[in-house]
């Protein structure tokens, strides 16, 4: 796949790191992501690879915007509240690049649809905020073998994590759907700019895992304290009952 003159002035900042070049951009300009949820994760995901080149992303929301998210979702204005937010982001983010395909589909991801909705991509980034969805988009990527970047930020806490194939998210958070540790935004509250830490963070390692910048990060569990404002990281052991990637 090849840059036309444009592409090449418009990425060359990103051509002229030596990790990156006109190599590594080009595998930007073909790679195809799927984005679950266009929430403070998403929205912080969605401009840096917008941004970055990345060829085709599809953004899968069934949600509205809504005032209270606008003090961590950048991409909507007041005058949004009401409206799709897959659609929006992808008007915002198409004002932005022409040389990405944009898709937003306003539908909720389930274990119905998770298999058809992801098909085709090569990687997802999961930015949602409920266990069922995540659980459910963790299963049809290990039953699929596609990648998996998890990302999650409540109250000053973050997590990001990418999985390929074993250990699965379903590994590292178990089977049960209404956890202690719930991270519903809507209950626990969030700050702003934490999830768009996190969210450039997982941008970051995804457009790291593309271009095959640093080490392979699969398995490793990436955690951000917002208040003592540092990063950790874990590894995520494969759990051998895991009845998602045990046996597969
Ligand atoms: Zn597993």
């Amino acid at each position: 796949m090849s840059l036309s003159d444009h592409e090449l002035d418009r990425y060359a900042r990103h051509i002229a790191l030596p990790q990156v070049g006109g190599i590594g951009q080009r595998k930007l300009k073909s790679a195809s992501v799927a984005l679950v949820g266009a929430g403070g994760i998403g929205n912080a995901v969605l401009p840096a690879l917008v941004g970055a080149g990345v060829g085709r992303i599809t953004i899968i929301d069934n949600d509205v915007a809504e005032i209270a998210n606008l003090h961590r979702q950048p991409l909507f204005r007041e005058a949004d509240a009401g409206q799709p937010k897959a659609v929006l982001a992808a008007d915002a983010m198409a004002r932005v690049n022409r040389f990405v395909q944009l898709r937003p589909l306003r539908q909720r991801i389930d274990t119905g649809n998770a298999a058809s909705l992801l098909s085709g991509h090569d990687l997802v980034i999961d930015g949602s905020d409920n266990f069922a969805t995540r659980l459910a988009v963790s299963d049809a990527c290990v039953a699929a073998g596609l990648p998996l970047l998890s990302a999650a930020a409540v109250q000053f806490q973050g997590q990001v994590a990418l999985f390929r194939a074993r250990p699965c998210y379903r590994c590292f958070v178990g089977d049960a759907i209404d956890a202690d540790d719930c991270d519903n935004c809507s209950e626990l509250g969030v700050l702003g700019a934490l999830t768009a830490t996190v969210g450039s963070f997982a941008a970051l390692l995804a457009i790291n895992a593309i271009v095959g910048v640093g080490s392979d990060q699969a398995g490793q569990l990436h955690l951000f304290d917002g208040e003592r404002l540092a990063w950790r990281r874990i590894r995520i052991p494969p759990d051998p009952s895991c009845k998602a990637c045990a046996s597969a």
